[in-house]
């Protein structure tokens, strides 16, 4: 018998068993290999400070990443790259500099850069914009090679089941087995759903859209800066462009954000919005070969932040989920909240404003904790 089961090998059920196996566990992970958020994301590392607990989940993972990137196989594509978020006017420019100072509590460095620094530093982007913000920390990496490392560099083979049912310490797999062990961290993204009911967790599709190689045109992940509305907005259908220059040189473009739909079809008219979107700010790409388009699912809860730590009902249950568009950024600093809780050793950071106990009925306000 393992000490600990982590189900779901995507990016977070992958940081929570390279934790535990690294602080002396021995982990057992299953997944069924069920379309996942983790292969389909755009695996850009960013400070995003929608409220107080999202910007130090954020700034806590990327100091994390940091340390692990000389580790990092070249496979894993880690690229401190930098974000320059696009001002279009003078807003996006106040936007721009609430961001920095924002950041600036949480310790991030970042500096706004004018209209001819931001033509000199990315050419291709059309004159006219008002000026950026230039976040250097940010970075990229390719998340679904990063999950399989993070297994192999702890030595834990992944076993490919299902997992049908769960009960206290008890894990039941679709082909009959039972596996049990003291503790059991759900990470099963989306589909978690499927293994404990209550879970406030709803899908919010995206599209994406890759091209051809064009190395050395854009440098810097570049993102307008209604991006942050786009991606706290808790309904509706949104479009806001976000583009990364893989080191490949291809260019990966986003993003969309859907609701109430779990069709993973690509949407030829969303799709085209996305790209209209995108040459309003890099007018070259109308030139540029497209290779392919697809969609993925985030996991999103009511307030934005994920869930992470122990179920307060079920005996030797965590529960890491429900990270929307950010579960790649913030993966590292999910399992070090888990570790430190399975642990009883002291929290890396204050975990109160994850708990899934902010959705149960006599909790305060869920959006406590929040800016
Ligand atoms: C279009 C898009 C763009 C994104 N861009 C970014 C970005 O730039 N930066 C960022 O930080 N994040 C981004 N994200 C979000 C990020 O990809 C997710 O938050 C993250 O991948 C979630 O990882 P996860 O491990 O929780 O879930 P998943 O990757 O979905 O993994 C869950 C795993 O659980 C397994 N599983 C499910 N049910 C069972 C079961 N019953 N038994 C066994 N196994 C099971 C599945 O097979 C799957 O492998 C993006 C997401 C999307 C969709």
């Amino acid at each position: 018998m393992s000490d600990a089961i982590v189900i779901g090998a995507g990016i977070i059920g992958a940081s929570c068993a390279h934790a535990l196996a690294l602080a002396g566990l021995s982990v057992r992970v299953v997944d069924a290999g069920l379309p996942a958020a983790t292969a389909a994301g755009m695996g850009h590392l960013v400070s995003l400070d929608g409220n107080a607990a999202e910007l130090a989940l954020c700034s806590d993972s990327l100091t994390r990443w940091r340390a692990l990137a000389p580790s990092l196989p070249a496979s894993g594509a880690y690229h401190r790259c930098g974000t320059l978020w696009l001002a279009e006017n003078e807003d996006d420019l106040a936007t721009a500099d609430d961001k920095r100072a924002a950041l600036a509590m949480a310790g991030i460095g970042s500096e706004l850069i004018n209209p001819t620094r931001l033509a000199a530093l990315e050419p291709l982007l059309r004159p006219g914009l008002s000026g950026a913000l230039r976040v250097e920390s940010d970075a990229i990496l390719y998340a679904p090679r990063v999950a399989d490392w993070l297994l192999e560099s702890v030595g834990i083979t992944l076993e490919r089941a299902q997992v049908a049912a769960l009960e206290d310490q008890k894990v039941y797999l679709a082909d009959g087995r039972r596996l049990g062990a003291q503790v059991i961290v759900l990470a099963a993204g989306l589909q978690a759903g499927a293994l404990l009911e209550g879970l406030p967790i709803a899908a919010k599709k995206g599209h994406l859209l890759i091209t051809d190689r064009y190395p050395g045109r854009i440098s810097h992940q570049l993102v307008e800066l209604g991006y942050g509305a786009s991606a706290h907005s808790g309904q509706g259908t949104s479009v806001a462009f976000n583009l990364q220059a893989r080191p490949t040189g291809q260019l990966l473009i986003g993003s969309t954000r859907q609701f109430d739909t779990l069709d993973p079809c690509v949407e030829p008219a969303l799709l085209a919005r996305m790209l209209e979107r995108a040459r309003g700010y890099l007018p070259a790409l109308g030139e540029l070969n497209a290779i392919r388009a697809w969609t993925g699912f985030r996991a999103a809860t009511p307030d934005g932040l994920p869930i992470i730590g122990r179920h307060p009902e079920r005996e030797g249950l965590w529960l890491a989920l429900g990270h929307e568009g950010l579960g790649v950024t913030t993966a590292p600093s999910t399992a070090a909240l888990i570790r430190a809780e399975v642990l009883g050793e002291h929290p890396p950071l204050d975990p109160l404003p994850y708990r899934f106990e902010r959705f149960q009925a006599s909790a305060p306000a869920a959006a406590e904790g929040r800016r």
